[in-house]
């Protein structure tokens, strides 16, 4: 007899554990309170990335005289017609995961889980009676949803978070931007290229603050920001709000604790049509009953052994683990097919050292592994090689000059410890870094690897060839 796998959610984690269960011959349910994708396919990735698409092709067509096409005049938008085709690529992709669970045999239940004793759940339809669905096996996958400020509480018209940015039909005049993490640095460029008067601000000194990124990166994010005119304001917070009819005025201080002196120091009042609060995610784990089932919590996320096992028979996936690995859906995607195999009587365990990540801003941005500090303050000799992308013909080719290509390294054996990219198409060329990490591979190894001409690419062997001594690109001794 098939073992009987229950799986509650159907994002990235959720709906991929659940194939995996199916391929391994379980007989697999999924419960989904909404519809199948989860957060990544409907409020984050997905829409994201098709928005992004439009900005990217209204920059285009605004640089079009640059490559010698003399533009019919210029380019306006259609914001209906752009979130028109957000939808139909966020439905296209929808219902080929309905397709993937028909053709897989997976059982798709429309309805809100929660944990009822043991090997029993109770599943609340959005129509009709709670009815209870039995389990062998569980995987728990419930994910995460958008976290509220103190004094910036989310009213969906003046104060908003990212799920109602990716649905609004008009397009603010202004907009502030409350967090300079991933989200907030994406949507500022794409609300900026639509037309939108863009404030960021953020608490610590930063862009993109996250420990396993390269510093650099985040300076000459701030500089294309300025660049474009988008207002920065880092190692400020967002100290009061006052909401009107019409919109909303902001007064950003001094992060508190900080040392900001003279100008830095003064309050700056900022007016907006809209404050966008993009300050991170909790674990969705509420109304899911896992303390009276005898689970876990660590601050709200669901704590798991290294087989993501989270209690007897039970297992967790995704976001709902927290923030102690990476909010991302290809981490949900990772771990997902590690717990169903687990779930079935395996022992795999996921590796969380060789994850990448991407901010797709513009350019984007691209990290996989340590950073120089990080390797640092783990005790290893570490080093760092550059490589400016402006040196190459590919970059100069599609007007792309902007960013630097990172590699850290142990000193000595060489061996590959991190890699920070940013330039065009960092978000691709990261994956060769993140293979050559797994692989335990050298800077020597990808200094010898021969890179076609002319491609961004280039940028990693000439930063791998700088490594070694012998960047031919670059003046002797830089
Ligand atoms: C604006 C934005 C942009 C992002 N961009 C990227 C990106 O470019 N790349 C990237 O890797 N990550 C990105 N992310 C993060 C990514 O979306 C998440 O890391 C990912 O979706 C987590 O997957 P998950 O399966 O754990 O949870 P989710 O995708 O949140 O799915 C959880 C599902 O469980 C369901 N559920 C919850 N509770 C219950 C219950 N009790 N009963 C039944 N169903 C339930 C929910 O309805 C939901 O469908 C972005 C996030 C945001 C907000």
């Amino acid at each position: 007899m098939a073992t009987q796998v229950v799986v509650v959610g159907a994002g990235p984690g959720g709906y991929v554990a659940a194939l995996k269960a199916a391929s391994l011959g379980a007989k697999v349910t999924v419960v989904e309170q909404a519809r199948v994708g989860g957060t990544c396919l409907h409020w984050g990735c997905i829409p994201t990335k098709a928005l992004r698409a439009s900005a990217v092709a209204l920059d285009t067509a605004r640089r079009l005289g640059e490559f010698g096409i003399t533009p019919g005049g210029e380019p306006t938008t259609d914001l209906a017609a752009i979130m028109a085709r957000k939808q139909k690529v966020v439905d296209t992709q929808t219902l080929g995961i309905e397709r993937l669970f028909q053709s897989w045999g997976v059982e798709l239940v429309s309805g809100r889980a929660r944990l009822e004793g043991s090997h029993r759940l109770e599943v609340t339809p959005p129509e009709g009676a709670p009815f209870a669905l039995d389990y062998e096996r569980l995987i728990l996958a419930p994910g995460s949803e958008a976290v509220d400020l103190p004094g910036l509480e989310r009213d969906g018209k003046v104060v908003i978070n990212s799920d109602d940015a990716l649905g609004l039909s008009e397009l603010p005049q202004s907009l502030l931007i409350v967090g300079g993490g991933v989200v907030g640095c994406e949507l500022a460029f794409i609300f900026h290229t639509f037309g939108c008067q863009v404030t960021l601000v953020e608490a610590l000194d930063r862009l993109l603050p996250i420990p396993s990124l390269d510093p650099e990166c985040s300076k000459l994010l701030l500089r294309e920001m300025k660049k474009r005119r988008i207002a920065v304001h880092t190692g400020r917070v967002c100290a009061s709000l006052e909401r009107g009819a019409q919109g909303a005025t902001a007064t950003l201080e001094p992060t508190p604790g900080s040392q900001a002196k003279g100008k830095a120091a003064q309050p700056v009042t900022i007016k907006a049509d809209k404050v966008l609060v993009s300050v991170g995610r909790r674990p969705a784990g509420e109304g899911l009953g896992l303390t009276e089932a005898g689970l876990e919590l660590d601050r709200g996320a669901l704590k798991a052994d290294r087989y993501l096992a989270a209690g007897p028979n039970i297992y967790a996936v995704g976001d709902v683990l927290g923030p102690r690995r990476p909010l991302l859906a290809h981490m949900a995607s990772a771990e997902a097919k590690v717990a169903a195999a687990n779930a079935l009587g395996g022992k795999e365990l996921v590796d969380y050292a060789v994850v990448p990540a991407v901010a797709f801003t513009a350019p984007e941005v691209a990290w996989v592994g340590l950073s120089l500090d990080q390797a640092q303050e783990l005790g290893l000799e570490a080093e760092a090689s550059s490589f400016m992308p402006r040196g190459l013909g590919m970059a100069q080719a599609l007007g792309e000059l902007a960013g630097v290509i990172k590699l850290v390294h142990e000193k000595g054996s060489g061996r590959l410890l991190g890699a920070h990219l940013m330039g065009a198409h960092a978000g691709e060329m990261v994956h060769e870094c993140a293979l050559a990490l797994k692989l335990g591979a050298s800077v020597s190894d990808l200094a010898h690897t021969i890179h076609a001409h002319p491609c961004m690419s280039e940028a990693i062997s000439e930063a791998a060839d700088n490594a070694l001594g012998m960047c031919l690109h670059m003046p002797p001794g830089k």
